[in-house]
């Protein structure tokens, strides 16, 4: 068993941002794991789509002819089965997502590897894997190891690596993997779009965003106008999203949106807990208010103030109006 096995996600004819993350994850472990980094594309006839997957780092690109350009659960863990059977890679990474996560447990059992889920950390020390991960509703982060499995499948979060450069001279090879057995299945029927979202927080370079402090859904407005003043995308934690002040797209945090692309997040009434700050990794600039001297979000803010979130309001708007 050597090297890395990365599968592909894509999604209406689009790899998903998950895979130049997931490649950015194992190519650094090269040395460390010894053996190529692989990436596969599931997908139809069309080959196009591996011009993205060669990044550098990446050893080859394999297309397997799936037959289907969707996703299909049963079908990836068949071919990622039988991939993994004539590659012998020693780490197979797979998206944590809905696609993913509908697939990657049961490869697992059935390869006897090893497994974890929402990687956020990835390291290797003496040819051993080690994978970081939360546990107890993410109050702990745990680093997890693989005594005795000689292959481990991961499912990676995403937002948390960075994919490498673009590298054409990647080859690409294809594999046919008589996959016929399972034609017939399941068809695919239609793709239902969300509704469209009229922020996006994971673009946004200033977010001003609102926590429990603001202590009644009445406040709202005003908040909202003042990030219209100031240019900034209105983002909130997540209890605002639980309680229907807002739109899910506005949550920030491990389950809302990573505000990826974030110079100014300014944190109004919100605590810090460990899931919100999960979402402002990767912020610049942070700037707290709130009454609590203890909030762990002064932790992470490059300014902090302990005042109260209406009079610093009060402030905004006699200077920006
Ligand atoms: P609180 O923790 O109640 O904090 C309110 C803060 O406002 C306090 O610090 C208080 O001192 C301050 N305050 C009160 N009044 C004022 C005032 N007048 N002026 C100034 N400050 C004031 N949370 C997220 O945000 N995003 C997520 O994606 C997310 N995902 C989660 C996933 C899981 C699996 C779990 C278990 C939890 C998740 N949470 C998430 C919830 C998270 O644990 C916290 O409960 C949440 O972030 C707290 O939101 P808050 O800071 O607005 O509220």
């Amino acid at each position: 068993m050597a090297g890395i096995l990365v599968i592909a996600e894509h999604l209406q004819g689009a790899l998903r941002d998950i895979t130049g993350e997931m490649i950015g994850a194992a190519v650094p472990l090269k040395e460390k794991l010894g053996g190529p980094v692989t990436v596969a594309l599931i997908a139809g006839s069309d080959r196009s789509l591996t011009d993205g997957l060669r990044l550098k780092g990446v050893d080859e690109v394999v297309a397997v002819d799936a037959g289907a350009d969707h996703f299909d659960a049963e079908l990836y863990e068949e071919a990622v089965l039988r991939l993994g059977s004539e590659l012998k890679p020693k780490a197979i990474l797979v998206g944590h997502t809905v696609s993913g996560m509908a697939f990657a447990p049961a490869l697992a059992a059935r390869l006897g590897a090893g497994f974890a889920s929402d990687v956020f950390g990835l390291d290797a020390a003496d040819g051993m894997l080690l994978a970081t991960r939360s546990a107890y509703g993410n109050k702990v982060n745990l680093e997890v190891e693989f005594p005795g499995k000689a292959a481990v499948v991961m499912t990676l979060r995403g937002a948390t690596f960075t994919p490498p450069e673009a590298d054409a001279d990647v080859p690409v090879k294809d594999i046919s993997l008589s996959l016929d057995d399972l034609a017939g299945r399941s068809s695919h029927r239609d793709y239902e779009e969300a509704p469209p979202a009229d922020i996006d927080i994971s673009k946004a370079d200033f977010i001003l965003s609102v926590g429990r402090g603001i202590q009644d859904k009445e406040n709202l407005p005003r908040f909202q106008a003042l990030a219209d003043r100031l240019g900034a995308t209105f983002g909130c934690s997540r209890p605002i999203v639980d309680s229907g002040w807002l739109p899910k797209p506005h949550q920030v945090g491990q389950s809302g949106k990573v505000a990826a692309n974030c110079k100014l997040y300014v944190a109004l009434g919100i605590s810090g807990a460990v899931q919100h700050l999960f979402g402002m990794k990767h912020v610049d600039t942070i700037i707290a208010i709130n009454t609590d001297p203890n909030a762990p979000i002064f932790t992470v803010a490059t300014y902090g103030a302990t005042v109260d979130v209406f009079e610093f309001a009060d402030a905004l708007e006699r200077n920006f109006n």
